[in-house]
Parts: C-alpha cells; structure tokens; sequence
C-alpha cells in the first residue's frame, strides 16, 4: 500500500474521526470557504431552513467530508454519509431521502458515481423536496409524488466536470478545495499532534508539513507513522531529525513525491523525450488507470509545476527535469 495515497486506507478511519475538526474555527484554511459558508449558514439558521444544496470538489483529503460534518454541527442537524457507488437502485436513494429528519444533511461521497437512474431521483428531491414513485404495471401504471422533508444535500467530487449538467445545476452553491500551504498544515499537525498526545517541536512539524503533499489526510497519517519511529528509535518527540529520517524511509521525497509520482515523471522523461505524450499512452505506460493519475497524482503535480496538461499531451517542466537530475 502506498503511504503517500490520499485516498482513504483502513489506517485512516479510526484516526480520521478523532481527528476532524468540529467546527469552523478549528478548520485550518481555506478561507474562502469557510466566509462563504459562515454567510449561507447564518442566513438558513435566521431563516430556519435548510443551507442550500453544496457541492464540494478538489482531491481526496482536503477535507471535503469534513467540512460537511462542520455544517451539520453548527446548523445542529444530523447527517447521513453515503456515496456514489453504493447506492445501485433508485429505490435505496429514496428511502434514504424519505428516512431524513426536517433540516438534516445528506453527504453523498463521489457523487459522480451515481448512475443514471439513482441521479434522477435526486432532480425533484433537490428542487422539490419529493420524490416521484410509479405504481402499478403497464396500461394502468402511474406515477405519485412523496413528499420529503427538507434537506441539504452535500456532494463531494474529484472534479465539478464529472458531473452531468442537470446535476450540477441544481447545487446552490459550488466551492473548490485547494491544496494547503506548508504553514496551514504545519497548524494542522501541531493540532493533530496535540489531539494524539505527541510531543513535537516546530521543526519537525515543518518538516512534515512540506512532505504532505498539501493534503490533510497525508499529514495526519505521516505523523502517525513518524510518531512510532520517535516511540521506538528515539524518546518519543517528534524532532526534524525524526521526522526527515522517517520520511526517507517511506521514499517521501523533499517535495512530498512518493514512487507513484516519481514514475509517472520519469517515465515521461526517459520514454516519451520530456512529452508531450498523451494521457491514455501515459497511464499504459506506468501501469495505472488513466482517471486516477487525472484526479490522484496530477493535480498536485501541476499545480507544483512539475507538469503541464497540453492539448498534445502531458509533459514534464523543466523544474522535474531539474528534480531528477543524476537519477
Ligand atoms: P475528503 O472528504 O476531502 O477526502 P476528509 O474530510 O475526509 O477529506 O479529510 C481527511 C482528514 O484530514 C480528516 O479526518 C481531518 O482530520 C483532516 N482535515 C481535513 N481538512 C482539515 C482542515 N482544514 N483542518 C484540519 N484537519 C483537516
């Protein structure tokens, strides 16, 4: 298993729950959001109604579900947790709606993964609050319209455009995630360290911060890791010296590229001349599927400019060129 995957591993779940911020106070980052979201819940508390339906997209661990929860907490509601590929048939999606309570939050993970029929139910369910049912068989067949209790539906995606229009439509309000900085996640892991009961000085938070590849999920399961290095080779405190000793053990490089990252650059330097090459050759070529090196690794790649997406293809900038000099 990679250490370095930012989607969710069995690890992660126990941790995740003690972990997660509760509220937007203790919510680091992305600021943009949360102001956005301070307004929208204000507004539907005064108003005593439900937040508007919210879609949340970016990479996996930035805290997508998370904030959802936030939402629940300070609206004082309850939420439900489902994703796309779990529910098969219209008739689950509607018994989880009509089995919601006035006001709660439905959370719906990789909501692109909803297939047809299932995405349906939800059009009149968003717009309406109700669900339309057919009864009976052939000539005699007809449908009735349920009436549900109000709810806000959250979605969570990789990206916006995955979705079908008429989906995304329907979403009041639409926020991107973005990757941390190093100093935001340098506070998260000075908090998560905290909640854990670890000793960690300032530099060794630092450290790990900038190998987390500015994702939360990371940061928190690194320190886990880097925390059992400190129990059993040094007296338990998280030092830079810890934290960088532990990290190249795990083949988490200085710019928080793992195995994964390291080959797909590679393999567009030394087998396709630096690129462009195109998306479908490139993921044949390292052995991965073609959407996860999209939503997965990519983002963080570009936006560190290690890549470029271009009509022709991906190609490597200078700077992985520079990176893997001597390699
Ligand atoms: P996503 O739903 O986007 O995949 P999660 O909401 O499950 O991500 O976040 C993964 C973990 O990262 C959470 O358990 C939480 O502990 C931590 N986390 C995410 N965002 C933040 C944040 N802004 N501040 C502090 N911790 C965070």
């Amino acid at each position: 298993k990679r250490v370095i995957s930012t989607q969710i591993q069995e690890e992660d779940l126990q941790t995740e729950t003690s972990l997660r911020p509760m509220s937007l106070e203790e919510y680091i980052g992305q600021e943009k959001i949360k102001g956005t979201l301070r307004v929208y819940i204000e507004a539907a508390r005064q108003r005593q109604e439900p937040l508007d339906h919210v879609l949340f997209y970016g990479p996996p661990g930035l805290g997508k579900t998370t904030l959802s929860g936030i939402i629940a907490n300070e609206m004082g509601v309850h939420m439900k947790i489902t994703s796309g590929p779990a529910i098969a048939k219209p008739g689950e999606m509607a018994s989880i709606l009509s089995n919601l309570q006035e006001n709660d939050i439905l959370f719906v993970d990789e909501i692109h993964r909803l297939n047809r029929q299932v995405e349906e139910v939800l059009y009149p369910a968003m717009e309406d609050y109700a669900i339309d049912i057919m009864i009976g068989k052939g000539a005699s067949a007809r449908s009735i319209r349920l009436d549900l209790p109000k709810f806000t539906l959250v979605g969570a995606t990789t990206r916006a455009g995955l979705l079908s229009a008429p989906l995304r439509d329907r979403f009041g309000v639409i926020q991107h995630l973005e990757f941390y900085t190093p100093q935001e996640l340098q506070t998260i892991i000075e908090q998560s360290a905290k909640k854990l009961g670890v000793e960690i000085e300032p530099e060794g938070a630092a450290e790990l911060a900038k190998r987390s590849r500015g994702t939360p999920r990371l940061a928190n399961r690194l320190l886990k890791r880097v925390r059992d290095f400190a129990q059993v080779k040094y007296d338990g405190v998280i030092t830079e010296e810890v934290a960088s000793f532990a990290l190249d053990l795990l083949e988490v490089d200085r710019c928080g590229l793992d195995k994964n990252d390291r080959l797909i650059l590679l393999t567009i330097i030394q087998k396709f001349g630096g690129g462009p090459v195109g998306l479908e050759t490139l993921a044949a070529a390292v052995g991965e599927d073609s959407g996860t090196i999209e939503d997965v690794y990519e983002p963080y790649l570009v936006k560190n400019g290690f890549l470029n997406r271009t009509p022709k293809g991906r190609v490597a900038t200078a700077l992985a060129i520079e990176h893997f000099k001597g390699i």
